[in-house]
């Protein structure tokens, strides 16, 4: 399936599903937002976001499923858990 990007006259995004030859980190630092991977898997709800982890290169929204220190990218809450729950 190829790559779709939609546009809503703010924010260019993507809802397609998380592509490894594509990644959620690259998708962000090209400008479009992605909805956050545990809001649509677990809750199959979308949050747009800008944050991706740094470990697995998926979306994670602010706050409630990874952390982002401000200063580079951050980490989802299920890489959180896989690592013992340290943060790095
Ligand atoms: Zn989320
Ligand atoms: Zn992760």
């Amino acid at each position: 399936m190829a790559h779709e990007s939609k546009s809503n006259g703010q924010k260019v995004f993507d809802l397609s599903n998380y592509n490894e030859k594509y990644s959620d980190e690259q998708k962000i630092y090209s400008g479009t937002w992605v909805p956050c991977r545990i809001c649509k898997q677990i809750f199959l709800r979308v949050r747009l976001t800008l944050r991706f982890c740094r470990t697995c290169g998926r979306a994670f929204c602010e706050g409630e499923h990874g952390s982002f220190t401000g200063r580079g990218p951050g980490v989802c809450v299920r890489c959180y858990k896989t690592r013992g729950g340290e943060l790095r």
